[in-house]
């Protein structure tokens, strides 16, 4: 049993209990008109796509989430967000959506597809996804090694920095 403390930092009690940031959609979809959603996109909680002029101009994104260590904790913080990838990792993770099989795939590439708000700069942040069975979203990892992220999941942050992503 985690014992509450108030913060050293800000003085607040900080409990790993507190919701934790997630997005609803990708922002290329939030951005769009109703009109422009309803005529260009397909979207699930899990998987969206947006039609584009062509075939090489439409967008895959699937539901993700970056797990974050947080020091004295023995779960992760977890981001809920959203990862474009391209239409063959889109078709092959469909494919695989109910298979426990999807737990012997490689690694594959995407681009984080939200702007996480404490974290100026992470859309577009370039990482790996690995599919964690059928009943679990995939895990997203930054391989940007600059980004404030890729720090974040490689080291860990506090209980107060974690409390801090939903500001
Ligand atoms: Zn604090």
């Amino acid at each position: 049993m985690l014992e509450l403390v108030a913060c050293s930092v800000c003085g607040e009690l900080h409990s790993p209990d507190e919701i934790e940031l997630a997005f609803k959609r990708p922002d290329a979809i939030a951005a769009l008109s109703a009109i422009d959603r309803e005529k260009f996109c397909k979207e699930t909680e899990d998987l969206c796509a947006i039609w584009g002029k062509d075939d090489d101009s439409h967008r895959f994104f699937v539901r993700s989430l970056l797990p974050i260590k947080v020091v004295a904790r023995s779960t992760p913080y977890n981001i809920g967000a959203w990862i474009e990838v391209s239409k063959e990792v889109f078709s092959r993770i469909n494919e695989l959506w109910d298979s426990d099989s999807q737990l012997h795939e490689p690694l594959y590439t995407g681009k984080l597809a939200n702007e996480i708000p404490t974290r100026s700069g992470s859309l577009e942040l370039n990482g790996h996804i690995q599919l964690t069975g059928p009943t679990t979203r995939p895990n997203f990892m930054i391989s940007d090694t600059e980004s404030t992220l890729f720090a974040d999941q490689q080291l860990g942050v506090t209980e107060h920095q974690a409390a801090e992503y939903r500001k």
